[in-house]
């Protein structure tokens, strides 16, 4: 029986979805998709610096699984700057938001900057892993 898998805890927010090459119309490019998921392994291990220990306990999962995660991201944002193709970063639409403090849930990306509930700004996504890493 395949062990369960945990949701993963995205507690960032990307402020732009979508990057390209300038001067190119978007409809001429390659699109490479980053995964929510990937995209918190990149902000936590290389911009923030955690190590993977560390940013595993934040999302949620075991270390070689960050590690897995980050693989992909890394390798998403090489092939698009090498190949010079569009970057998008994929909220998936049946990702949760939940609030830190208060555990009120609700469904969709869709960005409540603080808690409808009780209004604390530690608002992070919930992600089901499946068919990801
Ligand atoms: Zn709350």
């Amino acid at each position: 029986m395949p062990r369960p898998h945990c949701q993963r805890r995205i507690a960032g927010r990307p402020r732009v979805q979508v990057f390209k090459p300038r001067g190119v119309a978007m409809n001429e490019l390659a699109e490479v998709h980053l995964q929510a998921d990937a995209w918190e392994a990149l902000r936590l291990c290389d911009y923030e610096g955690l190590d993977q220990e560390q940013a595993a306990a934040r999302m949620g999962v075991s270390r070689p699984t960050i590690s897995r995660i980050l693989e992909r991201g890394r390798a998403a944002v090489a092939k698009a700057l090498v190949e010079g193709c569009s970057l998008l970063i994929d909220l998936p639409a049946d990702a949760v938001q939940e609030c830190a403090d208060c555990r009120g849930s609700w469904p969709g990306p869709a960005a409540h900057v603080r808690c409808p509930a009780c209004g604390s700004c530690r608002m992070h996504l919930l992600l089901n892993p499946a068919d990801r890493t």
